[in-house]
């Protein structure tokens, strides 16, 4: 586990790489547009470097989306007692999501923050990143349309779909098997589902390992696109900012409060001084894990939920809702392709707002979660992965503000939860031991 020391080195050097290859390539962009020595940089150094990174987080994403899912769902019942709570919360969770998933499309849509650039320059890049990326794009160009894209959510075979990383699929499969996990609770699947939280913990560590090279490979991305776009770049990552930003805004400070309101009948006012605690931490640390016992405290302390559910719904929510991380996605994924001038149809957009909500489900709790994740779903809606390249220099800041979403998310859910499963609320009063709370 890297130290909160290592991880503010780290977030040093990863704002260095990008204001270096941002000022590197700009200045090349300027003053040496045509001369040989920048293509030459691009082609053989900046590039391949930007394409190891990518691949390997490809690499890792299978194997930890698979196991973050299954463990997951494997969760979500674990506990007979809260089979209903469990239920309501997946409810929940998919219903605020796909609200959370709707407004940010909507959102991309009307504001379009990824149109305007050269489309000759785009499609350059483009064919780049396809030929570095080769066999990663190539799985995913085959997207079918209309109604046997839904057919093929559901994979004939399981390993062709994990080879072709075709997300949808996978995931589908890791939902079926943990329901499938959840029905059979034997010694040996006791077993099973220890040996899947344990190539979670591995995968999670790897990421870590190859997030200590993002420095360098945002350096090469941010030179490698700045070089080709110049200014126009800057611009166009200013307007994807602010439209991320509003998204999060209107999820939080409009969404939140009605659920409150009128489902959860709280006053939202109240709600949000008493989870400032939550928020400071999910801001400062970009981590929903991190945050877990914050949240537990301040559910206990502030909120005064019943204990059951506090602690259920939130460390299940801590991986599985996530409304800051779904809405993020889904902006990043249309402002890339709006920037690479790929029109994606009505029913493409459906199917990366599907995506987005099972990717907030499958997205794991820890900075940058989100990175793995939509590198792969940039190759399922077939727009070069290369393109993350472009929003790694601003995720840190994006990502603290996205986890805040996500942790008061969790607490919203559980005071909701609470609220509708009145038949546990009474058990705060009786539950004094003082068992403690964490994890
Ligand atoms: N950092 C986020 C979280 O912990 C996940 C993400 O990268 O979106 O909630």
């Amino acid at each position: 586990e890297a130290t909160p020391v290592d991880h503010s080195r780290l977030q040093k050097r990863i704002l260095a790489g990008f204001v270096l290859g941002l000022a590197g390539g700009l200045l090349a962009y300027t003053f040496a547009q045509d001369a040989g020595w920048v293509e030459w940089l691009v082609t053989y150094v900046t590039g391949p470097i930007g394409q190891i990174f990518l691949r390997l987080l490809f690499m890792l994403v299978i194997p930890l989306l698979f196991s973050a899912l299954v463990v997951g769902i494997a969760e979500m019942g674990e506990v007979r007692s809260l089979g209903r709570v469990g239920l309501k919360t997946l409810g929940y969770t998919v219903i605020v999501s796909s609200i959370a998933v709707a407004i940010s499309l909507l959102l991309v849509n009307l504001i379009r923050p990824g149109d305007g650039i050269d489309p000759a320059a785009a499609a350059e890049l483009l064919e780049q990143g396809a030929e570095g990326a080769s066999g990663i794009v190539e799985a995913s160009a085959a997207s079918e349309a209309g109604v046997n894209q839904i057919i093929a959510i559901v994979p004939n075979n399981i390993i062709a779909a994990m080879s072709a990383n075709d997300i949808l699929a996978v995931m589908f499969f890791a939902l079926f098997f943990g329901i499938g996990l959840l029905l059979v609770q034997s010694r040996r699947t006791a077993v099973l589902k220890d040996a899947i939280e344990g190539v979670f913990e591995v995968a999670m560590k790897l990421i870590g390992f190859v997030i200590q090279l993002a420095p360098i490979a945002i350096f090469c991305f941010m030179f490698n696109l700045t070089a080709q776009f110049g200014w126009d770049l800057l611009g166009k990552l200013a307007a994807f900012v602010a439209v991320v930003l509003l998204a999060l805004a209107v999820q939080m400070f409009g969404v939140f409060p009605l659920i409150l309101k009128f489902v959860a009948k709280k006053s939202p006012v109240a709600f949000f001084k008493q989870t400032r605690e939550a928020s400071l931490m999910a801001f400062s640390t970009a981590s929903s894990n991190a945050t877990l016992p914050t949240a537990l405290r301040v559910a206990d302390t502030e909120l005064n939920l019943p204990r059951r559910i506090a602690r259920f719904v939130l460390t299940i929510g801590a991986t599985a809702n996530q409304n800051g991380t779904a809405m993020f996605e889904g902006v990043t994924v249309l402002f890339l392709a709006q920037f690479f001038g790929i029109e994606l149809t009505l029913m493409d957009q459906a199917f990366v707002m599907l995506i987005c909500i099972l990717a907030g489900i499958g997205t794991a709790g820890v900075p940058g979660g989100s990175l793995p994740v939509i590198a792969l779903i940039l190759v399922g809606v077939g727009v070069d992965p290369a393109g993350i390249g472009l929003i790694l220099g601003v995720d840190r800041f994006l990502d603290m503000c996205r986890t805040t979403l996500n942790v008061v998310g969790d607490l919203v859910a559980a005071q909701t939860i609470s609220a509708l499963s009145p038949e546990l609320a009474e058990e705060r009063v009786a539950d004094t031991q003082s068992e403690p709370i964490g994890l």
